[in-house]
């Protein structure tokens, strides 16, 4: 029997279009996403960007506090016992805030499988969803949560050095024994950027922040915590030319050049991160939905999660190029569950 609503994703989007289909009945089925080494370097693994990230000072409801008791008592012991609760007052870390809400939304009946979809048909009624298992799944409604991914440069060097000091995820590689007490290189001046040296500054000597321009994107807070860490320095008008190293030592440094016509120059680095934005997950689709011009999901009405097919909604960041953050994905992802029950009713589909 074919499922009323399927949510493909398992960020804050998914998760709170989860909860909101739950407790309309709707019994979702959610992939989150298979655990694999291909997923994990492309940045794409269960639980979605947040599972990379450190503190999430800005996700409303939670001041720092201490959130040990809390988050023992509301998650299941199973998933607890791999989580690193810090045991000290911190605002809520992403991987605990994506545990959270995927406890949560379990607790209202979601199902949960850990496996991607590989493609869906949605010329089909209902739409088709395979796995990457290669079973097939039948649905009603889609809901679309499947986020963004890291960028990286397209360097040569920088495919030949991944996993061997280029990564893309500070708080998932950082605290390797081959970056500490090791100058490191973030590449990118946006809040990734930032969030990432800063991040880095506990392990490594220095971190050179590499940035194209002389000014930072990143917020006002975030850009004077880079700018007050006398751990990081400012590489400021330069652009990341070649990856250098050494096939037994991995990265050794990089080779920079100035973005305003000033001598080239290299820097010695045992690790670069990549932070220099991100691109839609949205390959699966095999271009089955209207994308914009940077390959975001296209909502077919303002501020309405409907896509250019009916039944297939699109929340948090496959569909947003503007605020990408966690909680305006929340919210997209209630916006989704109630946009698609709404459909489902008016088809009389129950
Ligand atoms: P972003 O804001 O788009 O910044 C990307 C940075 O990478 C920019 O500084 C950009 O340079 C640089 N860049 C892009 N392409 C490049 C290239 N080919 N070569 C060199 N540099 C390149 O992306 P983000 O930092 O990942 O942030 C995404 C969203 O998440 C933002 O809305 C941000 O506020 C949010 N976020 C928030 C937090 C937080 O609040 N704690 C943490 C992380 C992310 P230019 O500046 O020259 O364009």
């Amino acid at each position: 029997m074919a499922e009323r609503v399927i949510i493909i994703g398992s960020g804050p989007a998914g998760w709170s279009a989860a909860i909101y289909a739950a407790r309309a009945e709707l019994s979702p089925l959610v992939f989150e996403g298979a655990i694999t080494e291909e997923n994990r370097l492309a940045g794409t693994l269960p639980l979605g960007q947040l599972a990379l990230t450190t503190e999430v000072e800005n996700y409303a409801g939670f001041p720092a506090g201490d959130l040990r008791a809390f988050l023992e008592t509301a998650i299941d012991p199973e998933r607890v016992q791999y989580m690193n609760i810090l045991h000290e007052k911190h605002a809520v870390t992403g991987p605990e805030l994506m545990e959270l809400m995927r406890q949560q939304a379990r607790n209202f009946g979601s199902r949960i499988v850990t496996d991607d979809i590989v493609s869906v048909d949605l010329q089909k009624r209902p739409f088709v969803a395979q796995t990457r298992d290669g079973e097939t799944h039948e649905a009603h409604a889609i809901i679309v949560a499947t986020g963004a991914r890291a960028n990286y440069l397209g360097l040569p060097s920088e495919e030949a050095y991944k996993n061997r000091g280029v990564s893309a995820c500070a708080v998932c590689d950082g605290a390797l024994p081959r970056f500490r007490n090791k100058p490191l290189v973030v590449v990118g001046g946006g809040d990734s950027a930032v969030e990432e040296a800063t991040f880095l500054t506990k392990y490594a000597s220095k971190v050179h922040m590499v940035h194209r321009r002389d000014k930072l994107r990143a917020s006002m807070i975030m850009q004077e915590r880079a700018l007050g860490n006398p751990k990081i320095q400012m590489e400021w008008n330069q652009s990341l030319e070649e990856v250098l190293g050494e096939d037994k030592a991995g990265v050794t440094g990089v080779r920079l050049g100035s973005t305003i016509g000033e001598k080239p120059k290299q820097i010695e680095a045992a690790g670069v991160f990549l932070a220099i934005g991100h691109t839609p997950n949205t390959t699966f689709l095999n271009g089955q939905l209207v994308l914009n011009e940077k390959s975001y999901i296209k909502w077919s009405q303002p501020f309405r999660t409907a896509t250019s097919v009916e039944g297939v909604f699109a929340a948090g960041d496959v569909a947003d190029d503007y605020y990408k953050q966690a909680i305006t994905s929340a919210g997209t992802g209630c916006m989704a569950a109630l946009d698609a029950e709404r459909w489902l009713a008016a088809k009389g589909i129950h």
